[in-house]
């Protein structure tokens, strides 16, 4: 299944958990909509043909949702039932932190073994260097950057651009490398006040005639548009723009390496089950498969690596 959030790369990785255990000699069964489709029995049998001509979608062919109903104790045994119904012997779960939250749960409940993979724009699962769909969302984003930079340029604007992270800053101190931005807003760091004091005091370089900072958003912290509203109220001498990328970000056409990483990632669900591994998220680190036990995967905050922001502070001089 796949569950909550979308991520361009979620089809390739079906492709692959499907190809890889036919060609085991096991059989697959695609549930629809999440841990809604195990609920109600939204449930159907996937052949190779089942999978073909989806590698390059985004979005996902086995459609996901999210589930209320599997939060609760009655709603997991039902899920069980219907599991058992089916003949379905063990779970391969694509998602993120909340969808391998639920995996975790329900294989301690019921001893059943399941096997995530992670799949979320965000990168934010710890025990893995990247997530299905996060290389496709960071190069929309520098794509709409390199758009947005042409009107900052000629309207000598200072842009606030609030990319999608729920809370991790990857997207935007990444996108804001790549795209040559000035600074990222990012919840790992301070609070953004401080970040924006921090810039404001330092002063955006004076030769230039625009700026663009990443904000990432955060529901805790707020997003671009209160940053904004700061910033227009403390330093008016700026034109100060916002632009939400918002859902864009979570489209398209996977890139080469979100294809690759989710059909390594897919395949490697099946040889880990025939390991009698359970539990476990797939992740890729220094481009070798690895296992990383749900809790670690879902608790640990993945950190940011310090160097990137010094890079990105360096660079935008
Ligand atoms: P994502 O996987 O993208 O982080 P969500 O956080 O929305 O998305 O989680 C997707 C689904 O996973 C939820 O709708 C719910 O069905 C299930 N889930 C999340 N957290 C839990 C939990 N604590 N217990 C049981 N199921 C959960």
């Amino acid at each position: 299944m796949t569950s909550g959030g979308d991520a361009p790369g979620m089809n390739a990785a079906i492709r692959a958990v499907t190809r890889a255990a036919i060609s085991k000699g096991i059989r697959v069964k695609g549930i629809y909509r999440g841990y809604k489709g195990l609920v109600t029995g939204e449930i159907q049998e996937l052949y190779t043909d089942s999978v073909s001509n989806i590698i390059q979608r985004g979005g996902t062919m086995l459609k996901t949702a999210r589930c209320a109903e599997f939060m609760t104790p009655e709603g997991r045994q039902m899920a069980y039932d219907n599991m058992r119904r089916e003949g379905i012997d063990a779970l391969v779960v694509i998602g993120g932190d909340g969808s391998l939250t639920g995996a975790r749960i329900f294989a301690q409940e019921f001893n059943v073994p399941c096997i995530g993979l992670p799949g979320t724009i965000d990168n934010d699962l710890f025990g893995t260097d990247t997530t299905i769909g996060y290389d496709t969302a960071l190069n929309t984003i520098v794509e709409a950057i390199d758009k947005i930079r042409d009107t900052a340029a000629s309207h000598e604007r200072l842009f606030f651009v609030e990319v999608m992270g729920r809370d991790a800053g990857f997207l935007a101190l990444n996108g804001a490398i790549a795209s040559g931005a000035e600074a990222a807003i990012i919840p790992e760091y301070n609070t953004e006040v401080d970040q924006l004091e921090d810039l404001i005091e330092h002063g955006f370089r004076k030769s230039k005639n625009s700026s663009i900072v990443l904000v990432a958003e955060s529901k805790s912290k707020g997003g671009a548009l209160d940053i904004a509203e700061r910033m227009k109220t403390e330093c008016p001498e700026y034109d100060v723009r916002v632009s939400i990328l918002g859902h864009l970000q979570r489209g398209g056409s996977p890139t080469a390496h979100d294809r690759i990483i989710a059909s390594r990632m897919g395949a490697a669900a099946i040889d880990a089950l025939l390991e009698d591994q359970r539990n476990v998220m797939i992740g890729i680190v220094r481009d070798e498969i690895v296992y990383v036990p749900f809790t670690r995967a879902i608790k640990n905050d993945k950190p940011i690596k310090p160097e990137l922001l010094d890079v990105l502070r360096e660079l935008s001089i």
